[in-house]
C-alpha cells in the first residue's frame, strides 16, 4: 500500500488526491490543512457573490469523502508545527501544494500607508479568513484605486461597489457585510500599467461589472486609444480581443448615470502612494507610460495622481519558501521535473509539488486539474521504489505527538453546522465563522 501526504486542502491539493484514487491502486491520501476548513482559495479567494465557482466545493467535497481519502485539519507543516523531514517519515511520499500565500510588492514609496493594502487582505477579510485582521478598509473612503488589472483586481473593485441586498445572500461574514453595505466609495479606479489590451482579466468577469446595480462602468476613450490594439483588435488572439471590444462598447456610448463608478484605467504605472493630512493614504501618483511596441511600456514623464482614501494592491501572488524544500525566489516556486521536486540538479523520490507552488500563480481552477495530474504520474511511475520502507502503522497519532491537534472531517463537517446556524440567527443562508476561536469551537462539537 502507497500512503501519501497532500499538504494543502485547496483545488491543486483535492485534484492530486482525486487523480491518485484514481489512477492509483492500493493508495491512502491524508490531505493536510493548516486550517481547520477545506478548499484553500475556493473557500478564501473566490469571490463570495460567484456562487457557480464556489459550488466547485462540491466536487472537492467528493474527494475529501472518498474512502481512500482523508482531510486533516488543523495541521500545520513546517515551522511550529510538523517538520517536512518529519512528514517524510510518516508517508512513502509527500505532494505539496500549498499555492502562493504571500502578495508581491510594488515597492514605491507609502505602499505602506494606512489605508493601503493587498487585495489579498482585503479579499481575506471579506472571505472571513482565520487570519485575516479587520482593518477598517471602508473607513471614510470615497474614492478608491485597486491597481492591477486581473480577475483578483475585477474582483474586488467588483465588491466595493455592490450593496447589501446583493451581498446579504452570500456567505460572507456578518461584519464584513456591515461594513460593505455602509461603504460610500463613489469611485473605484481600476488601474493597469500597460494597455487596454494586454489586461489579465477575462472578459466574462470584465462584462459583468456592466451589469451591476446602481453602478456604471465609465472609460475614457482617449486613454484607451493610446493602444494600438485598442484601436485595431482585428489581430489581437481571442480573449484580448474579447476584453478590447467589451470596453469599446462601454467606450461608445454614454454611461448611465448612476451613484458608483468603476473606471478601468490604463497607461498608468503607479509611482508613490502621498499621506492626506492624518498620515493615511489621500492619492496614488501614476506616471503615464506609453506602447514601446513589444507588449510592454515606457514612461513619459508625465505624472496623474488620483485622489484615493483606499489603495488595493492586487498585483498578483507569489509563492513562499517552505522550511526544508528548494525554493527558486524569483519565480516562487519550488524547481521540479513533472512535479518531482528538484534537489541539486536531480528529482528527489517521495517530494512532489502541484499548484501555485509548481507553477506560480496563474490559471484558473481548473488548470489544477492537468497539473495535478501531471504531478501523480510521476509519483506513480516512482511508487515501486516508495513503498519499500515501513511506515508507522497510522501517521494521526504521530502527527499528534508532533503537537498537532488535526481537525478530522466530523469536525468540519461540525463547523459547517453551525455556519447554518449562524446563517438562520441572522436571517441569513449560511454565515462563515471568522475567527479561529469560533472555528475550533465549532470543530470540538464533533467530540474527539
Ligand atoms: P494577475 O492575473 O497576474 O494580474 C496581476 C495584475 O497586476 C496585472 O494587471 C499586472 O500587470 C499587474 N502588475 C503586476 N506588477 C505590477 C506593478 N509592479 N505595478 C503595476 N501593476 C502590476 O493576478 P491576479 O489578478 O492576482 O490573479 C491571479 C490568478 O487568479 C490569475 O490566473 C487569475 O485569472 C486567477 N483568478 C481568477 C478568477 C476568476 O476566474 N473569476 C478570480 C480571481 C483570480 P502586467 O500584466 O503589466 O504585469
Amino acid at each position: 500500500m502507497l500512503r501519501v501526504a497532500v499538504v494543502g486542502s485547496g483545488p491543486s491539493g483535492c485534484y492530486t488526491a482525486q487523480s491518485l484514487v484514481q489512477l492509483g491502486c492500493d493508495v491512502r491520501v491524508d490531505v493536510l490543512d493548516r486550517l481547520p476548513c477545506p478548499y484553500g482559495l475556493v473557500r478564501y479567494g473566490v469571490a463570495p457573490d460567484h456562487e457557480r465557482i464556489k459550488s466547485l466545493q462540491d466536487t472537492l467535497r467528493t474527494v475529501l469523502e472518498h474512502e481512500r481519502v482523508r482531510f486533516l485539519g488543523g495541521v500545520r507543516v513546517g515551522p511550529g508545527g510538523v517538520p517536512t523531514a518529519r512528514l517524510r517519515e510518516l508517508y512513502h511520499a509527500v505532494v505539496y501544494c500549498v499555492g502562493a500565500a504571500a502578495d508581491r510588492r510594488l515597492g514605491i514609496p507609502g505602499e505602506d500607508l494606512p489605508g493601503s493594502w493587498s487585495a489579498t487582505e482585503f479579499v481575506s477579510w471579506y472571505s472571513a479568513h482565520p487570519d485575516a485582521v479587520d482593518d477598517g478598509f471602508l473607513r471614510g473612503a470615497r474614492s478608491a484605486v485597486v491597481i492591477g488589472v486581473g480577475n483578483v483586481a475585477v474582483d474586488v473593485a467588483r465588491m466595493l461597489v455592490r450593496g447589501v441586498a446583493e451581498l446579504s445572500g452570500t456567505d460572507m461574514p456578518q461584519a464584513a457585510l456591515t461594513t460593505l453595505g455602509a461603504g460610500q466609495v463613489a469611485d473605484v479606479h481600476m488601474v493597469g500599467r500597460r494597455g487596454p489590451s494586454q489586461a489579465r482579466f477575462t472578459t466574462k468577469e470584465l462584462r459583468e461589472l456592466g451589469t451591476l446595480p446602481g453602478a456604471a462602468v465609465v472609460v475614457e476613450p482617449a486613454e484607451l486609444e493610446l493602444d494600438p490594439g485598442y484601436l485595431d483588435p482585428s489581430g489581437l488572439p481571442g480573449p484580448q480581443r474579447r476584453n478590447v471590444e467589451a470596453l469599446r462598447g462601454w467606450a461608445g456610448r454614454p454611461a448611465a448615470p448612476a451613484a458608483r463608478r468603476i473606471r478601468p484605467r490604463f497607461f498608468l504605472r503607479p509611482v508613490e502612494l502621498t499621506a492626506d493630512g492624518a498620515g493615511r493614504v489621500g492619492a496614488a501618483r501614476f506616471e503615464r507610460t506609453a506602447p514601446d511596441g513589444r507588449g510592454g511600456v515606457t514612461g513619459t514623464g508625465r505624472y496623474v495622481e488620483i485622489a484615493a482614501q483606499l489603495v488595493l494592491r492586487s498585483v498578483g501572488y507569489r509563492g513562499v519558501a517552505l522550511e526544508g524544500l528548494p525554493f527558486d525566489a524569483v519565480s516562487g516556486t519550488v524547481p521540479h521535473r513533472a512535479g518531482r521536486v528538484v534537489r541539486e540538479g536531480a528529482a528527489s523520490p517521495g517530494e512532489y509539488v502541484a499548484g501555485w507552488i509548481k507553477r506560480g500563480p496563474t490559471g484558473v481552477i481548473g488548470t489544477n486539474r492537468p497539473c495535478a495530474k501531471e504531478t501523480v504520474t510521476s509519483l506513480l511511475a516512482d511508487a515501486g521504489a516508495l513503498t519499500g520502507r515501513e511506515l508507522p502503522a497510522d501517521p494521526l497519532a504521530a502527527l499528534r505527538a508532533e503537537g498537532a491537534e488535526p481537525v478530522e472531517w466530523a469536525g468540519w463537517q461540525a463547523i459547517e453546522r453551525a455556519e447554518a446556524e449562524l446563517g438562520v440567527s441572522l436571517g441569513r443562508r449560511v454565515v462563515k465563522l471568522p475567527d479561529w476561536e469560533a472555528l475550533l469551537a465549532a470543530a470540538r462539537t464533533a467530540g474527539p
